[in-house]
């Protein structure tokens, strides 16, 4: 039997199959995330700094869709310029051209030290680009170079080669054989990459602040040292910028912290602004590398996703915009530093570099991120012990100190917390 189209029945259908859906989702998806427990998990409706589940209850998003959500949720510049770019032209395929994606390379090299570009549509397919890429330009001087030094505690992806590429064992468990020519050095310890180099390395991959391992920042003269040991070697120096790039630490890439240029630079996480998008930037001597034939992707630099990703670069890099991210970094680090003076017991360590930060915790992370999702503030606990903040990066100093008050008072009810 039909229904009149917003019938009082329809609304009741949608109320009831949107409190159904976590046991249909348990029915009909392969069962790969664990949705965050705790709350009525249907979230409906974003604008800014704020998501809204079914029932209208209203949460600080400090996950920001796990640091894609840069411009907050529904950025009227972002909507726009995705639903203008959708009236238009959706999709056509690489075989020909399109103007929204010139743009955006164009917008990006001008604003890194890359010479040219490949678009994708995630973090996992830019790396994989960028270990072709590395691959393809170390065999062509010398054929025995094929291995990559990446860190542990890294994260890279989930295909087989960023799996692999990925420092981290629990990832891997599971899936051997693993792909050949990853070895792991120890993060923030040069001498551990110095021992692993030789005839056979291509290139050095790293997270310059490392997001999933749980907020570490790569020191300065752990950098220098790299790109010193990458020219001394002939290696090319990889920055995975797909999470703490794209003026995620205040600057627009995180290496602009440090002074130092890499060779290949991923990008993907905040670039599309909540649409899937990529992109592995290089050197003009690296892209040489690849010629028509080498690599491709079908929906890489698709016209909607590109549209958004220019609004998105546009915005992140007008006046001032950058050194207000860096100001509202040190203030919300500020504030965590005072809670861990207020629970010393229950606070081991507050990390990061500008709107990136986390939070180790002595004991378990998950109990903390339950509460505070209960008191209206959604926050990740990665690698365990680590809560990891990602707020949009137009969050206001307000929903910083709300967000502060939130994680207090979820604190002060710990036991331990006093
Ligand atoms: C999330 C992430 C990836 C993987 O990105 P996907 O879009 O999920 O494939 C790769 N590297 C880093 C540093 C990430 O944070």
């Amino acid at each position: 039997m039909h229904k009149a189209r917003g019938s009082k029945q329809d609304i009741r259908f949608c109320k009831e199959a949107l409190t159904m859906l976590p046991e249909a989702e348990k029915k009909y998806l392969i069962n790969t995330y664990a949705r965050q427990a705790g709350i009525t998990p249907v979230l409906v409706r974003g604008k800014g700094s704020f998501v809204f589940d079914d029932e209208g209850k209203e949460y600080l998003d400090f996950v920001g869709g796990l640091a894609v959500n840069a411009l907050g949720h529904c950025h009227p510049a972002v909507v726009e310029a995705a639903c203008e770019q959708m009236a238009k032209l959706i999709h056509t395929s690489n075989l020909y051209y399109t103007e929204p994606q010139i743009k955006l390379a164009h917008l990006l090299v001008e604003h890194t030290p890359a010479d040219r570009l490949f678009l994708c549509n995630s973090g996992a397919e830019a790396n994989e680009a960028a270990i072709k890429i590395a691959r393809k330009y170390a065999k062509m001087q010398d054929l025995q170079r094929f291995e990559i030094i990446t860190a542990y505690q890294s994260f890279h992806g989930r295909t087989m080669a960023t799996l692999t590429a990925t420092g981290q064992e629990k990832f891997h468990q599971g899936f051997e054989p693993l792909v050949p020519g990853f070895r792991y050095a120890v993060f923030n310890d040069l001498d551990s990459f110095r021992a692993l180099a030789n005839a056979c390395t291509c290139a050095i991959m790293l997270e310059p602040v490392q997001g999933e391992g749980g907020i570490h920042v790569a020191r300065k003269d752990f950098i220098e040292g790299l790109r010193q040991l990458c020219d001394a070697h002939g290696l090319l120096l990889i920055f995975d910028e797909v999470q703490c790039g794209l003026g995620r630490t205040g600057k627009f890439l995180a290496a602009d912290h440090y002074g130092v240029t890499a060779d290949i630079i991923t990008l993907a996480k905040a670039l599309g602004g909540g649409l899937p998008a990529g992109a592995m930037l290089c050197k003009e001597q690296v892209a040489a590398a690849f010629s028509p034939g080498d690599h491709a992707s079908t929906f890489g630099g698709n016209p909607v996703a590109c549209a958004a990703a220019i609004a998105v670069v546009t915005e992140i890099t007008k006046e001032g915009f950058l050194a207000e991210v860096e100001r509202k970094g040190l203030y919300f680090k500020e504030g965590l530093l005072s809670l861990q003076r207020d629970f010393p017991g229950l606070i081991k360590e507050v990390r990061g570099l500008g709107l990136m930060l986390g939070v180790e915790l002595q004991g378990d992370g998950l109990v903390v991120q339950r509460k505070c999702a209960e008191r209206g503030l959604l926050i990740n606990c990665v690698a365990g012990k680590t809560l990891r903040f990602l707020p949009p990066l137009t969050v206001k100093a307000e929903e910083i100190d709300r967000a502060l008050a939130i994680l207090q008072e979820t604190l002060r009810l710990m036991p331990d917390g006093g």
